[in-house]
């Protein structure tokens, strides 16, 4: 399969729409390498009508990557029947109002860099355009921020930037690998959302210093809850330890 990267700014425009009538339907959710962020997550879990834990144990797999030394969580899939992902059928993805945040944003890519010293946040897009996708002979052009917002891609962005300045934080604070313990509740605060709403809610787990506000919302509105776990890991993981 062959790609290549052009960079755009926001009000570049470019062309492509995909269709159920391309004959390349489907062919962009095989040979997956899907990453899923705790927002991706919540997000897909809702749309199943499942919870966080039993998405974790049926959709993904998780390994802790080499250079963060926190846990990465990937779609599940079967190399044996071309890395399919579990969620496509015949007349397309099965989740799509809730599809991860990389399946949205696609054919771009949204690259982020954290200034060291003001925390300020740079982003930027990248086009990438493989051969097989034909969506790029379809349809009207629009800009990068028409696209941005008619694919429903901010939300996400906002709470993936958050997901960066917890890891730009960790790796400040802890370098290498996280005790168990703050691996053990990096994870379900971030990942296991409905067992983090269990743990603060039912068996009280010290909120730390934490906006008051933001844990009661957190109880109401599964968005406020994956806000107040990055507030969470925040102050009690790496704060704590710096
Ligand atoms: S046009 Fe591109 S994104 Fe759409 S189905 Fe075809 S390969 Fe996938
Ligand atoms: S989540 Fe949907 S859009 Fe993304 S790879 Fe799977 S089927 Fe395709």
């Amino acid at each position: 399969m062959e790609e290549n990267f052009i960079q755009l700014s926001p009000d570049d425009k470019f062309r492509f729409s995909c269709a159920s009538s391309l004959l390349c339907f489907n062919e962009c959710c095989r040979d997956l390498n899907q990453y899923l962020t705790p927002y991706d997550i919540l997000r897909l879990k809702n749309n199943l009508g499942i919870s966080s834990g039993s998405f974790l144990k049926t959709y993904t797999s998780e390994h802790t990557g080499p250079e963060t030394g926190l846990p990465v969580i990937t779609l599940r899939t079967d190399p044996a029947s071309g890395s399919i992902c579990p969620f496509v059928t015949p007349s397309g993805c099965r989740v799509y109002a809730d599809r991860p945040s990389s399946c949205r944003t696609y054919p771009l890519a949204r690259l982020v860099s954290r200034n060291r010293e003001s925390g300020n946040l740079s982003e930027y897009y990248m086009m990438i355009k493989e051969t097989h996708c034909l969506g790029f002979r379809n349809g009207e052009e629009q800009t990068v921020r028409e696209w941005i917002k008619e694919e429903g891609i901010e939300p996400y962005n906002r709470m993936n930037d958050m997901m960066m300045e917890i890891i730009s934080l960790k790796n400040q604070s802890i370098p290498g690998e996280l005790d168990v313990k703050s691996g053990y509740m990096f994870r379900m605060a971030l990942y296991d959302t409905d067992a983090f709403r269990s743990q603060i809610f039912s068996k009280g787990i010290e909120t730390g210093n934490v906006n008051k506000d933001d844990f009661i919302a957190a109880g109401q509105d599964d968005n406020a809850l994956l806000r107040f776990a990055f507030s969470w890991v925040k102050h009690n993981i790496f704060l704590k330890a710096s």
